[in-house]
C-alpha cells in the first residue's frame, strides 16, 4: 500500500548537509516526493510503499550529518500523489523565520584534503569548503539560510562550482559559500601602511614576515588576528608592547595534536575538545622547559591551545612549519575584534607590520571560544565561535524576552519558546566601540531570529551601559534584575532545574539590594525570588574601581580591618614595602567614607591575600591576581591544610569572616612559607568554610541542591575541591558547563528571572 506523508524539521537543519542526507534517504529506497527549506526548518514530502516511509521515518533523525541538530519533528498525512521522482525544491519564505543558522564551523578532513591535493582543483584554495564545514553565522544577513542572503552574493559561482551547487549527490550541495579559485575570495598582502602589495602568494609572504619576526593581521572566520612567532620572544614582547596589552595571557594555535601535546598536558576530554568542529581555545596545563617565549602566558599554570580551522591556518603552517603562532584579537587591548579591511588597516595601524586580508565580508564579528576542563567537566569561559547561535534548551516555555547582560564581559541573550541565544561574547562595554558591537548584537540576533522582544531584562547596576540602554527603550516591559541572582538562575537555567536552591555566587563586583558591592553572596533562590542568606563580612574598597586595579589596596583594606591602624607594625615583607603615605590616606579614605563603599566581594579577597603575600599589587587585566594565586596554589605540594575563617550570625544572615585569615597568613608570612604552601591553605580554607556554610544553610531551609555560579568559580582549583567536599556531603550539586560561570552567563539568568516576575 502507498502511502504519503509530509514531515516538518525544526533545528539546525540550514546549511548543514540534510537536504542531500534526506534525498540520499529516500532514493536508495525508491521512495518519491520532495524536500524544502522554510523558514522554519525544512518540510519533506514523503511517498512510497508503507514499510519503507516507516523505515525513512525512523532513519531520518537517526543519520543525520554531524552538523545538524534535529529538535522537532512534525508529522501529518497527506493523500498520495503522481510523483515519479524526489526532488529537492526551492526556499520558502514568509512564515515565521524559525529556522536555526549553524555557528561556523572548521574546514573538515575532506576538504583540508583536497587543499592540500596537487591535482584537486581547489589545491591551496584558502577559501575551500563544504555543507559540512565552513563559514555560517559569520556570513549571515538573514535567513532562510541561502546564498544570496549572505557575504557570499557577490561572487557568482563558476560554472564547475554551480554544477556541484546543484547535484544533490555532491559534498557541495547547496553548500552556500561554495567556491574555488576561479569564482570565489581572494587573499591580499597588504603592508603596514594598509597599501595592497603585488605578489603572486600572499601566503608566502605572510609567512616569511611572520618568521623574520613581523606581526601580521590575518583575517579569519570571526574577525582579525593578530600573529607572530610564539617561539620568538622578542616578537611577542613587540607585540605586547604595540597593543598595550601587558599581562594578559595569549593564546597560540599549533599546527595539531601532536604538537599541542608537545607544550601542554593533554587528557581524553581536551584532545575531543581541541579537534571538536567548534576548535575552540582550550586551557590546558602548560609543560616545563617548552619553546615557547615565557611572554606568551606568564605567571600562568596554564596555556590557551587551539588548532587551524580554516584553511588558512593551514596553509600558514604547512609553508611556515611552526611549532607555534600567537593568535590573538586584533585589537587594541579591551576593544572588540576588528572585521572589516578597512577598519582594521585603521585600527590595527601601528600595531601591524603587514596585513593578511581577504575580500570574504564578515557580517558579525566572532571572537575565539576559550573554554577549560575542570573536574571532569569542559566548561565554558567565553562562548563565541564554534558555538553561537546554537540554542541553549530551556526546560519551560519562555516569552520573547531580551537580556542585556552586565557590564564586562557581556553577553546578550535572546528567548522564544524553549530556546535561549546567548550571543557571542561581546566584551567590556566601557569603550564606545564595544558598545557599538553590543548595539550591533541586539540588532543582528533580533533579525535573524526573527525574535521582537516584549521584555528587556537588565541589571540593578544604574552605571552599566547595558542598563542605561534598557531603561532608554520604549515599548517594552522592563525587568532588573540583581547580578547574583541572575548568576544563580543562570545555573539553575543551564542545569534544567525548578524550585528553590541554595545558590553560591562568587565574584568580582555586582550591584547589591543594600547599596553595598556585592561578591561573596549565599542565595536561597527561585528564579522569582531570593533571600541573602549569607555572605562575606564587609571590608572597605578604599578608591571603588581603583581599589580593583590595584590590589594592594585590598591588602590594607583587610590588614587595617583585621590588625588595626597599626597593622604597620606587623613586620612581613608588604608592610616594609608599602609607603606609610600611601597606606595612611587608604586608612583615612577608609576611615571617612571617601570614595570607599562596603564591599563583600570574593574576587577582591584574593587580590587582597594576592597582595599581602607580594604575589601582586597592580593588575594589568580583570582576574589577573586571582589567577596568579590559583596559579601558585596549583604549584603547592597537595596536602589538606587550610586557614581558618570565622562563621557567624547577624541578624538573619550568616557572614563569613576574614579575621581569622589574615591573622594565619602573617603567622605564614613570618614563618618564610612558601607563597605556594599560602596559597594552597587558603583555597582549601575557602572551600572548606563555604562547605560549613552550605551545611548550616541546608539544615535552615531543608535544601540539598546548590549551584555554583560567578567568575570565581571559573577557579580550577576551588571549583574542584568545593564540589568534592559538597558531594561527599551529599549534596547535589550543579554547576557551569555551556554557559559561563562568569558575567558572560549573566545574560540568560536575566531572562529566566524577568520571565518568572511576569508571571507573578
Ligand atoms: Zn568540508
Ligand atoms: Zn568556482
Ligand atoms: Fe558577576
Amino acid at each position: 500500500m502507498q502511502i504519503r506523508r509530509e514531515i516538518r524539521v525544526t533545528g539546525i537543519v540550514q546549511g548543514v548537509g540534510f537536504r542531500p542526507y534526506v534525498f540520499r534517504l529516500a532514493t536508495e529506497r525508491g521512495l518519491t516526493g520532495n524536500i524544502s527549506n522554510t523558514p522554519a526548518g525544512v518540510t519533506i514530502e514523503i511517498q512510497g510503499p508503507a514499510a519503507l516511509v516507516e523505515e525513512f521515518s525512523a532513519q531520518l533523525s537517526i543519520d543525520a550529518p554531524p552538523l545538524a541538530r534535529i529538535m522537532g519533528l512534525a508529522i501529518q498525512d497527506l493523500p498520495c500523489n503522481g510523483d515519479a521522482e524526489f526532488r529537492i525544491a526551492g526556499s520558502h519564505t514568509g512564515e515565521a523565520v524559525r529556522a536555526l543558522i549553524s555557528p561556523d564551523v572548521a574546514i573538515c578532513d575532506e576538504c583540508l584534503a583536497e587543499l592540500l591535493d596537487p591535482a584537486d582543483r581547489r589545491h591551496l584554495y584558502p577559501f575551500i569548503n563544504c555543507t559540512n564545514c565552513g563559514p555560517r553565522f559569520t556570513i549571515v544577513r538573514n535567513i532562510p539560510y541561502d546564498r544570496p542572503r549572505t557575504s557570499m552574493a557577490v561572487f557568482p559561482m563558476c560554472e564547475e562550482c554551480r554544477a556541484e551547487y546543484e547535484n544533490p549527490r555532491d559534498r557541495r550541495f547547496h553548500a552556500q559559500p561554495n567556491a574555488c579559485w576561479k569564482c570565489g575570495p581572494q587573499l591580499e598582502l597588504w603592508d603596514s601602511q594598509g597599501q595592497n602589495v603585488e605578489c603572486s602568494d600572499p601566503v608566502a609572504e605572510a609567512v616569511a614576515r611572520l618568521r623574520s619576526g613581523e606581526i601580521v593581521a590575518i583575517k579569519g572566520l570571526g574577525g582579525f588576528h593578530l600573529a607572530v612567532d610564539a617561539t620568538n620572544s622578542a616578537a611577542v614582547d613587540s607585540l605586547r608592547r604595540r597593543k598595550h596589552r601587558f599581562g594578559k595571557p595569549l593564546a597560540v594555535m599549533v599546527q595539531d595534536l601532536k604538537m599541542a601535546e608537545a607544550f601542554c598536558e593533554i587528557e581524553q576530554q581536551a584532545r575531543a575538545a581541541l579537534t571538536s568542529h567548534q576548535r575552540p581555545i582550550v586551557l590546558l596545563p602548560k609543560k616545563r622547559g617548552i619553546a615557547i617565549a615565557d611572554a606568551v602566558a606568564p605567571g600562568q599554570n596554564d596555556l590557551g591551545i587551539f588548532l587551524p580551522y580554516t584553511p588558512v591556518h593551514h596553509l600558514l603552517f604547512a609553508a611556515g612549519q611552526f611549532p607555534a603562532l600567537v593568535m590573538t584579537s586584533g585589537n587594541l587591548s579591551e576593544e572588540p575584534i576588528a572585521i572589516d579591511n578597512r577598519e582594521a588597516a585603521a585600527r590595527l595601524s601601528g600595531i601591524a607590520d603587514a596585513y593578511l586580508p581577504h575580500n570574504r565580508e564578515i557580517l558579525l564579528r566572532c571572537d575565539d571560544s576559550v573554554i577549560k576542563p575542570i573536574a571532569g567537566r569542559v566548561r565554558q569561559f567565553r562562548r563565541a565561535r564554534g558555538y553561537v547561535p546554537a540554542p541553549l534548551e530551556l526546560h519551560n516555555d519562555l516569552p520573547s524576552i531580551l537580556a542585556v547582560g552586565g557590564e564586562l564581559k557581556n553577553t546578550i541573550c535572546l528567548t522564544r519558546g524553549r530556546e535561549a541565544f546567548l550571543s557571542q561574547h561581546i566584551g567590556d562595554l566601557e569603550n564606545a566601540e564595544s558598545f557599538k558591537f553590543f548595539h550591533e548584537a541586539v540588532e543582528h540576533f533580533q533579525r535573524i531570529l526573527e525574535i521582537h522582544p516584549e521584555t528587556i531584562a537588565y541589571d540593578l547596576h544604574p552605571g552599566y551601559f547595558s542598563t542605561k540602554w534598557a531603561l532608554a527603550q520604549t515599548g517594552a516591559r522592563l525587568a532588573g534584575v540583581q547580578h547574583h541572582h541572575a548568576h544563580i538562575a543562570s545555573c539553575m537555567a543551564e542545569n534544567g532545574i525548578e524550585g528553590k536552591v541554595i545558590g553560591f555566587a562568587l565574584d568580582g563586583t555586582g550591584y547589591g539590594s543594600d547599596g553595598a558591592v556585592w561578591g561573596g553572596e549565599a542565595l536561597v533562590a527561585s528564579y522569582a525570588s531570593f533571600e541573602r542568606a549569607g555572605h562575606f563580612e564587609y571590608v572597605s574598597l578604599p578608591g571603588s574601581a581603583a581599589a580593583i586595579r590595584e590590589p594592594w589596596r585590598m591588602g590594607v583594606s583587610y590588614l587595617a580591618h583585621t590588625f588595626g591602624k597599626d597593622f604597620l607594625g606587623l613586620g612581613i615583607p608588604f608592610t616594609h614595602k608599602i609607603e606609610r603615605k600611601k597606606s595612611e590616606t587608604m586608612l583615612r579614605m577608609m576611615e571617612r567614607r571617601v570614595n570607599s563603599p562596603l564591599t563583600s566581594s570574593c574576587g577582591r579577597l584574593f587580590d587582597g591575600v594576592a597582595a599581602v603575600i607580594g604575589l601582586r599589587e597592580v593588575v594589568d587585566y580583570e582576574a589577573q591576581a586571582a589567577m596568579e594565586l590559583e596559579s601558585a596554589g596549583l604549584a603547592a605540594p597537595k596536602d589538606a591544610s587550610a586557614y581558618p575563617f570565622s562563621l557567624f550570625r547577624e541578624g538573619n544572615t550568616w557572614q563569613i569572616g576574614v579575621r581569622p585569615l589574615f591573622e594565619a597568613i602573617v603567622d605564614d608570612l613570618r614563618k618564610h612559607t612558601p607563597v605556594e604552601t599560602i596559597s594552597l591553605r587558603f583555597h582549601n580554607g575557602l572551600a572548606d568554610i563555604l562547605s560549613r556554610l552550605a551545611g548550616c544553610l541546608r539544615d535552615e531551609f531543608s535544601l540539598r541542591r546548590i549551584c555554583l555560579s560567578g567568575g570565581t568559580f571559573q577557579n580550577g582549583f576551588l571549583l574542584t575541591s568545593l564540589v568534592q567536599k559538597l558531594e561527599a556531603d551529599g549534596f547535589e550539586v550543579f554547576t557551569h558547563t555551556q554557559v559561563p560561570a562568569g558575567d558572560g552567563g549573566l545574560s540568560l539568568g536575566q531572562a529566566l528571572v524577568a520571565s518568572s516576575l511576569l508571571q507573578n
